[in-house]
């Protein structure tokens, strides 16, 4: 289920609908509110090493994708800018700082959470590590490497929208990785 499938009652006034609402906006029979369902917008890095030019990878410790592959990053707090969100979640992930975040793509995601499948805009992008030394967090990570791209498959990135922009980045042939 999405969340625009439990509004069942307005939210601004109360009076129960007399029909789930089927697209977006949602349109009270009553007041006449307007509600627009937007994406969630998350963030993820691909963060390149300095002296290698590999790729860090954390392994995600809890669902969705538990066990697999992914760039860090997560949801982008309310007032947050994406670039600032992506050196916050990488500093509370793993420990490191960021330099030269440059935007990479968008891809959408389906992110399914406790039950519900929320539709997010996950915002990609690519950037330097600053330093080596990763301090991981292990509610979020249980393991993390510096890879080669040769050294995973696509399959083991956790989402779509994480295989799609892996592809797009490699597919750019000025890139040096
Ligand atoms: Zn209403």
């Amino acid at each position: 289920m999405t969340p625009p499938e439990f509004f069942h009652f307005c939210p601004r006034c109360g009076v129960r609908q007399a029909s789930v609402p089927a697209g977006n906006p949602f349109l009270c029979g009553s007041c006449q509110l307007r509600y627009f369902f937007n994406p969630a917008v998350a963030a993820a890095v691909f963060i390149r090493r300095k002296s290698d030019g590999r790729i860090l990878l954390i392994r995600r410790a809890k669902e969705p994708g538990l066990g697999k592959l992914a760039p860090p990053g997560g949801f982008i707090d309310f007032g947050e800018t994406a670039e600032h969100a992506v050196a916050r979640e990488v500093r509370e992930e793993v420990g490191l700082e960021l330099e030269g975040i440059a935007f990479l793509c968008s891809q959408p995601n389906a992110y399914l959470y406790a039950g519900l499948t929320y539709r997010v805009l996950d915002l990609f992008f690519v950037a330097t590590a600053s330093s080596e030394n990763v301090v991981v967090d292990v509610h979020e990570v249980s393991g993390l490497d510096w890879y080669q791209p040769a050294q995973f498959q696509l399959d083991d990135l956790a989402f779509p929208s994480m295989k799609a922009a892996w592809q797009y980045w490699r597919s750019i042939p000025r890139d040096p990785a």
